[in-house]
């Protein structure tokens, strides 16, 4: 059984992560959001990932399949993964939104404000070592600051995100590197990269190893007794 800085088994880990997966399945904090949107995509892949993506939020693919980056752009992801010798069961894909933003417009601050706390949980309890932003919004936010995906991507740093400190390493969107082959190239050139970073030391985490977890994991789950959609639906 090993243990992560939660101090809890990856197995301890995915149970609470389905619990997490339970709540956001009910969420209703963007009204808006809750009322159009087909599905919550909570994200998808391996659940003790070194390597997790974040984007900024489904589309309608995504909205209409419950999965992450499953439209032209994630096709582009698979191959970039397979060139590193990685695939979607490696790694850990989500958005900082769960829901689509009707019309595919720009999630407001206050559904980033509603969605952090479940990617926090996400970047908690799956415990990798490196976050790969996708795009200029994802990155923006997870720096919190300003600088464009231009001038930051391919360049990684330590940062903290929720409880757990990571090495965030920005990269351009792959549905921009659609559009752009120079972009494309230059997204190749970052990819190329991940292996070793993914190789390097863990970043030194913060705080006590045995701080209390907002879920206990004693705590029964609430589909403890039902068929599991987590598991049914392969997420992770
Ligand atoms: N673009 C994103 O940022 N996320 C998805 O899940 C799909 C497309």
């Amino acid at each position: 059984m090993d243990s992560g800085e939660t101090g809890l088994s990856a197995e301890q880990r995915r149970e609470q992560l389905k619990q997490v997966f339970a709540q956001a399945q009910q969420c209703v904090r963007c009204q808006e959001l809750a009322a159009t949107r087909r599905s919550v995509v909570f994200g998808a892949g391996n659940a003790d990932a070194d390597l997790m993506f974040v984007g900024e939020a489904p589309g309608a693919s995504e909205d209409e399949q419950g999965l992450p980056f499953v439209g032209r752009a994630g096709k582009l992801l698979d191959t970039l993964l397979e060139e590193i010798g990685l695939a979607r069961k490696d790694v850990f894909i989500g958005n900082v939104l769960k829901c689509r933003p009707p019309g595919n417009r720009d999630p407001l601050p206050l559904e980033i404000d509603n969605c952090r706390e479940y990617l926090y949980r996400q970047v908690e309890l799956i415990e990798p070592r490196v976050i790969c932003s996708l795009g200029n919004f994802a990155t923006k936010l997870l720096r919190g600051d300003p600088a464009g995906i231009t001038r930051v991507h391919g360049r990684a740093e330590a940062l903290t995100l929720g409880s757990r400190a990571v090495r965030l390493y920005p990269v351009f969107h792959p549905a921009a590197a659609l559009r752009t082959p120079q972009m494309l190239e230059t997204l190749r050139e970052d990819f190329a990269r991940l292996p070793k970073l993914l190789a390097l030391p863990e970043p030194t985490q913060p705080g006590s190893l045995d701080e209390e977890p907002e879920l206990e994991p004693e705590q029964e789950s609430p589909l403890a007794a039902e068929p599991d959609p987590a598991d049914q639906l392969g997420l992770f």
